[in-house]
């Protein structure tokens, strides 16, 4: 992968979290997968670290740096657990995101034990109605005096389980549609909250989710994040890492898949020599690395447009579309070149092959990716 011409502290970052990784993440990834448990250890890890804070300011905890930086530790996490950074980056790229920049000084206290790593927290949108659809979230926040009564469910929670904290996209005026919703940080302890089981799913395995239920859960107006009504609005101005992330995780995981299928390759003989040597592999692999890198330097280049304060959305759009498409093409292309021996269950193809197609559901799927960049096409 061209990095030759990332900054020295990018270079540098990049380098400290790939040792991280290869001593902390790879050699317990096929565990944490099987076991389908997350590893909770690594929120604390990263919080000492001071990585948690990447991207966030020091004046609420956070370590500095942009959008670069924080994309070279999601794609560096997800080329050793797609699962493990799955929940990182739900608690930095948005729960935390949104404490910060929608909230206010009141709700610092828990941003910063959050980037610290000893506060854990979600992001709860998705409904049982609400998928793509955003304006169909039915979750209720009805004011009540100087409270917020909020009452409904949200499904797919990454984190959930165990989540100090949440931040729930609701509605405070049913009739207005996304103009009627606002977001709440919403903690565990409060009563009338309750997760469900963690759910079973296809891949990523070392993240855990569930239903979350809220009944009746009073919660101080001084929760609410941004003005009333303006809150999912703002959310998509100011959520800026999360496309950036999820390109990023397309790109290490697709980065994964494609060093696993090189090792395999060079070692696995046929027809008396290394399949390395047959041309449709190595065309394979020249093709897998030259579209990851494509994705990585969209990828690069939406993060840099952040960084710069100029306008990205469009940008992130192409970076999150083509990235998680091309990790899903080349995680089959590497299950495909392990053969049989991929597609055992002791194997990392078969991971990957999981791990990969959610990152086109996440984050807006491919379709809303393409509505965004053809609105720029067609204003
Ligand atoms: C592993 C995992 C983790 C998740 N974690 C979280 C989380 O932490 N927090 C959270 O809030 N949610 C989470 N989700 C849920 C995620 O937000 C949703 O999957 C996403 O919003 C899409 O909604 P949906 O899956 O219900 O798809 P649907 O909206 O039902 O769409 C199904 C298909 O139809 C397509 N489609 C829908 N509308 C259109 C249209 N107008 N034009 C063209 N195509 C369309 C979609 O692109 C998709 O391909 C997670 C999901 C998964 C699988």
């Amino acid at each position: 992968m061209t990095d030759a011409l990332l900054r020295d502290d990018e270079a540098e970052l990049q380098r400290q979290v790939r040792a991280f990784v290869e001593r902390e993440v790879i050699p317990h990834a096929s565990r944490w997968d099987q076991e389908e448990r997350y590893p909770r250890e690594l929120f604390e890890k990263l919080g000492a670290l001071g990585w948690l804070g990447t991207a966030f300011p020091e004046s609420v905890g956070g370590s500095g740096g942009g959008s670069v930086l924080y994309a070279i530790l999601c794609s560096e996490l997800a080329r050793g657990s797609a699962g493990a950074a799955l929940g990182i980056y739900v608690h930095t790229a948005l729960a935390c995101s949104a404490l910060l920049h929608l909230g206010d000084k009141s709700h610092h206290e828990v941003l910063s034990a959050a980037l610290r790593g000893t506060a854990v927290g979600c992001w709860a949108y998705a409904e049982p109605g609400a998928g793509a659809d955003v304006s169909s979230v039915s979750t209720r926040a009805r004011r009540d005096g100087d409270e917020y009564v909020v009452d409904g469910s949200k499904l797919y929670i990454t984190n959930a389980p165990f989540a100090d904290f949440m931040v729930v996209v609701a509605s405070t005026a049913p009739d207005q549609g996304l103009k009627g919703m606002s977001l709440f940080l919403v903690e565990r302890t409060r009563e009338g909250v309750s997760t469900g089981k963690p759910m079973k799913k296809l891949g990523m395995g070392a993240s855990e989710m569930s239903e979350i239920v809220f009944d009746g859960c009073r919660v101080p107006v001084s929760n609410r994040l941004g003005e009333e009504g303006s809150g999912f609005l703002a959310a998509m101005k100011v959520l800026v890492l999360g496309r950036i992330a999820a390109a990023s995780f397309g790109v290490g995981l697709g980065r994964a898949a494609l060093e696993n299928a090189a090792a395999y390759t060079r070692e696995r003989v046929q027809f008396g020599a290394p399949l390395v040597k047959q041309q449709f592999v190595r065309f394979t692999l020249a093709d897998m690395a030259t579209r990851l890198e494509a994705a990585w330097q969209l990828t690069l280049a939406a993060a840099r447009l952040v960084d710069a304060g100029k306008p990205f959305d469009k940008e992130a759009s192409m970076a999150k579309l083509f990235a998680s498409e091309t990790a899903t093409w080349a995680c089959e292309r590497s299950l495909h070149l392990c053969g049989a021996q991929g597609y055992m269950s002791e194997s990392p193809a078969q991971r990957f092959y999981r791990d990969c197609k959610v990152l086109e559901l996440g984050e807006g799927t491919s379709e809303i990716q393409r509505e965004t960049i053809a609105r720029y096409l067609v204003k």
